[in-house]
C-alpha cells in the first residue's frame, strides 16, 4: 500500500490521456527514483504552464499570449488559413513550419454519435474571420476519419458563399489517420498536394 501522497499523484497522472493507472504508477516510481534530476524541472514547467497558458481568442491555439505567437507573427501569410480539429494538430503542422499561413482550431469534430454539432465547435469565430475579409484560401486539414471528413464537407458548404479557395489535404493520408501521429514527410506531402473541395 503506497502512501497517500503517492496515491494522489498516481491518480492525478492516471487521468492524463494515454496513461492508465499502471503507467501512472510506473511514472511515479520513476519520478521517486530520479527526483533530484527530474522533479525540479517538471515542477517549474508545470508552474509556468499553470500561470501563463491562455487560449488565443482569434484562432483557438494555446500559447502564453493572446493573440498567440502565430496570429501575431508578421512573417506569416494572413491570407491563408488552415483549419484543424485540435491544438495538437497546429503543433504537428507547425513543428516543421509546414504551413506558412495562420490557423483556426475547431476544438473537435462533428459527431452524431457523441452528440457534437456545429454549435459545439469554434465555427462562428471561423466564419467571422472569413467575413472580415483578407482571407484568400482556407485549407481544411481535418483528420482522415469519417467524422473529420464530414466536418470538412460541412465547413466547405458554409464557406461556399465567400469568394475564396477552399482546399483540403490530399488523400495521401492513411484512412483513419490523425494528423498528430503522422510524420512530417507525409504531412508535407498531403499539404503540398492539397486540392479543391468538391
Ligand atoms: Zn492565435
Amino acid at each position: 500500500m503506497a502512501s497517500q501522497e503517492i496515491e494522489a499523484l498516481s491518480s492525478a497522472l492516471a487521468r492524463l490521456p494515454g496513461l492508465g493507472p499502471r503507467s501512472a504508477r510506473r511514472a511515479v516510481l520513476w519520478l521517486v527514483k530520479h527526483r533530484e534530476q527530474a522533479l525540479p524541472a517538471l515542477l517549474e514547467a508545470l508552474a509556468a504552464v499553470s500561470e501563463t497558458l491562455v487560449e488565443c481568442q482569434t484562432c483557438g491555439n494555446v500559447d502564453t499570449s493572446d493573440p498567440c505567437g502565430i496570429c501575431t507573427d508578421p512573417r506569416r501569410d494572413a491570407r491563408s488559413l488552415c483549419v484543424v480539429e485540435e491544438v495538437a494538430d497546429v503543433w504537428a503542422l507547425d513543428r516543421a513550419r509546414l504551413f506558412p499561413g495562420r490557423y483556426h482550431v475547431l476544438g473537435g469534430r462533428l459527431s452524431a454519435l457523441d452528440g457534437i454539432g456545429p454549435e459545439d465547435l469554434n465555427l462562428a469565430a471561423l466564419l467571422a474571420r472569413v467575413e472580415e475579409g483578407g482571407v484568400d484560401e482556407v485549407v481544411l486539414a481535418m483528420n482522415a476519419t469519417l467524422e473529420g471528413q464530414t466536418t470538412a464537407h460541412y465547413i466547405a458548404e458554409r464557406l461556399e458563399a465567400f469568394p475564396l479557395r477552399v482546399t483540403q489535404l490530399a488523400h495521401g493520408l492513411p484512412v483513419g489517420g490523425e494528423l498528430d501521429y503522422l510524420d512530417e514527410g507525409t504531412l508535407a506531402q498531403a499539404l503540398r498536394a492539397r486540392r479543391p473541395v468538391g
